[in-house]
C-alpha cells in the first residue's frame, strides 16, 4: 500500500436543532495508517444513509452512542479490499462493514464481512438482505406476530423497511396489506409494483379517514415507521387483540416538541392491544431464518427491492441524508462512490 493513503470523510460539524442542514456536516481529509497484521484497506463503493442517524446527531443517551462533534460519522457501507495483511480477506474481496461516510478505511479483518456478489447485488446487503430487511422481518413476524388472514397496515411503506414489510406480509398470507406514503407516485408504486392491496398518500387528508376507507373492517397489525398521527389512527382502527410493532417514529425525529400520539388510550384496554417497540440488533437470532425465507425471493427477483442511488461519492452523503429525511427516496437510499 503506497503511503500515505489519503481519504476524505464527513464529520459532524455541529448538532442540529430540529431539521438538520448542510452546515451540520463538514468534509475533511485524513492520512490513513500503514496496515498492521490482520488488517485490510477498504475502498468504499456504496454507503447507506438511514433515519436512525438523525438520533445519533443529538447528544443524549440511547441504544447507540451519539456521533461526536468533529469526528467522522459512521454507518453501513460496502467496499472493496484494496490492500490486505489478512489471509482470510484477500485483495478484491467485497465486504460489508459499518464505516461509511468516508472514502477509504483501514480496519481489522474481523470488522468486515465478505459478501457474495454472485448470489445477490452488493447493494442488497445494505437493503433487502441487510439491516432494513431484517428489521422488516423481525417487526412483522416476531414483534407484531403477524398471522395468516391478518389485515396489515404499514406506514413509511415505500421506504427501505416498509416496502419489504408489505411484500413479506403478502407472502405470509395477510388477507389485506395497506400502505401509506408521501407522494402519489409512491402510492402507485405500492399497489402496482409491490403488491399492496390499497395505499394512500398521508398528505392528502387525515390518516384516520383514509385508513378507515382502505380498511373498513379494521386492521389487525400496524407496522409503524412514522409515529404521531399515523400511530393514533392505527390505534383507532385496530381490531380486538391487534398488535403494533413500533419500528420508528420518523415524523417526530426533527420535531423538538412532538405532540403526544395516543389520544384515546382506553382503546389499549378495551381492545386488548399490544404495542411493542424493538431494535433490530436485539434480534440477530432471527437472521438465519430471515435469510432462508427472504434471500431466495431477492435472488429470483420476485421481491421488489427498489433503491434510490445518489452518485457523487462521500461529499454527496450529507445531502442524500437530508433528502432521505424529506422523502426523496423510494426504497433504500444509498450513496455511490
Ligand atoms: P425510509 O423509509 O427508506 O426513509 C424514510 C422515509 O420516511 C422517507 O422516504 C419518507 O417517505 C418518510 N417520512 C419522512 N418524514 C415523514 C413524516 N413526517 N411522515 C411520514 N413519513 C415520513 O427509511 P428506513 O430506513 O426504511 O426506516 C424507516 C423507519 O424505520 C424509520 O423510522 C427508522 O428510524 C426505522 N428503523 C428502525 C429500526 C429498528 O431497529 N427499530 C431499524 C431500521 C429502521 P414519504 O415520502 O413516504 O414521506
Amino acid at each position: 500500500m503506497a503511503n500515505p493513503v489519503v481519504s476524505r470523510e464527513i464529520r459532524l460539524a455541529s448538532r442540529p436543532t430540529g431539521w438538520p442542514t448542510a452546515e451540520n456536516f463538514t468534509l475533511a481529509e485524513v492520512e490513513l495508517p500503514e496496515l498492521a497484521p490482520d488488517q485490510v484497506l477498504v475502498r468504499n463503493t456504496l454507503m447507506s444513509v438511514d433515519p436512525y442517524m438523525r438520533g445519533r446527531m443529538d447528544d443524549r443517551p440511547s441504544y447507540v452512542p451519539p456521533f461526536q462533534l468533529g469526528q467522522p460519522l459512521d454507518g453501513g457501507a460496502i467496499g472493496e479490499v484494496v490492500a490486505s495483511t489478512a489471509d482470510a480477506v484477500p485483495v478484491g474481496t467485497t465486504v460489508l462493514h459499518s464505516f461509511g461516510w468516508r472514502e477509504q478505511v483501514v480496519l481489522p479483518a474481523k470488522r468486515v464481512q465478505p459478501v457474495d456478489t454472485d448470489a445477490a447485488p452488493a447493494s442488497s446487503y445494505l437493503g433487502a438482505l441487510g439491516m432494513p430487511g431484517l428489521t422488516a422481518y423481525v417487526g412483522l413476524t416476531r414483534i407484531a406476530a403477524m398471522q395468516e388472514g391478518d389485515v396489515v397496515f404499514v406506514s413509511g411503506a415505500a421506504g427501505a423497511v416498509g416496502s419489504l414489510v408489505g411484500q413479506i406480509a403478502k407472502r405470509r398470507g395477510a388477507a389485506r396489506v395497506i400502505g401509506s406514503a408521501g407522494t402519489a407516485e409512491k402510492v402507485r408504486h405500492l399497489t402496482e409494483d409491490l403488491g399492496y392491496d390499497a395505499a394512500f398518500c398521508y398528505k392528502d387528508g387525515p390518516v384516520l379517514d383514509q385508513l378507515r376507507q382502505a380498511a373498513p373492517e379494521g386492521i389487525d397489525v400496524y407496522f409503524d415507521n412514522v409515529g404521531g398521527e399515523h400511530l393514533d389512527a392505527a390505534i383507532e382502527s385496530l381490531n380486538t387483540f391487534g398488535r403494533v410493532a413500533v419500528c420508528g417514529l420518523i415524523s417526530q425525529y426533527n420535531d423538538p416538541n412532538p405532540e403526544p400520539a395516543v389520544r384515546t388510550p382506553w382503546h389499549l384496554v378495551a381492545k386488548r392491544l399490544s404495542i411493542r417497540g424493538f431494535i433490530v440488533s436485539d434480534h440477530n437470532d432471527l437472521r438465519e431464518a430471515f435469510l432462508d425465507e427472504v434471500a431466495p425471493w431477492v435472488r429470483d427477483g420476485s421481491l421488489v427491492s427498489a433503491e434510490t442511488v445518489v452518485d457523487g461519492g462521500v461529499q454527496a452523503a450529507p445531502q442524500a441524508f437530508l433528502d432521505l429525511m424529506r422523502g426523496a427516496n423510494t426504497g433504500k437510499m444509498l450513496v455511490r462512490f
